[in-house]
């Protein structure tokens, strides 16, 4: 939210993340960067509704946290699971695909775990990944770039054979375009009147 060339206007907030983690670090967020973010769930009806109350609040000009998916996430989230991520992880720098390294954004094994720890036991540690120079998912994420406006969409990139990261996983904005594309359907002219 802090690139000048970010046009992300609002935020559905994913709500199997919340119902772990609760919304209260949200408000803040909301408020510096003047943005609605609305907690939702995976069903479409649950979709549409995030969107519509998203919009309601641009409309409105209102940024706040609404919480769209109560029958399963509480405000402060699910306290036992959190003890449980404290417990087992600790916070770490991470580099995301398409954007670059985020600090304090990931975690990794702490160190009451370290016996666990791939890194550790089997020296992974100097893997490097490389994106593909033709990817442009980090324009995506930003809402610089519809995913059929990137050269590689269906062609070189595709779910079975994906470049980036929003190729990836069915919910990445570029595997969704993919799947439902056969609905981009150029609209129909007007019948005449009768
Ligand atoms: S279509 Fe593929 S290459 Fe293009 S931005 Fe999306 S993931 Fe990257």
């Amino acid at each position: 939210m802090r690139s000048p060339s970010c046009r992300v206007q609002a935020f559905l907030a994913a709500g199997h993340v919340c119902s772990v983690m609760g919304v209260e670090e949200y408000p803040e967020l909301a408020e510096r960067f003047r943005v609605p973010i609305v907690v939702t769930g995976f069903e479409p009806l649950d979709i549409l509704e995030g969107v519509r109350r998203a919009v309601r609040q641009l409309e409105r000009g209102e940024h706040t946290v609404d919480n769209a998916y109560p029958r399963a996430v509480r405000s402060e989230g699910n306290p036992a699971a959190q003890a449980m991520l404290e417990d087992v992880f600790e916070v770490t720098d991470r580099a995301w695909r398409g954007i670059g390294v985020i600090p304090g954004s990931g975690w990794r094994l702490s160190d009451r775990y370290r016996e666990f720890d791939a890194e550790e036991r089997f020296s992974v540690t100097g893997i490097r990944t490389v994106e593909s120079a033709a990817c442009r998912s980090g324009e995506v994420l930003q809402g610089l770039l519809k995913p059929h406006e990137c050269e590689a969409f269906g062609t070189t990139c595709t779910p079975r054979n994906p470049l980036g990261a929003t190729m990836v996983s069915s919910e990445g904005a570029c595997a969704a375009y993919y799947l439902y594309r056969r609905l981009d359907t150029t609209p129909l002219e007007a019948s005449p009147v009768a």
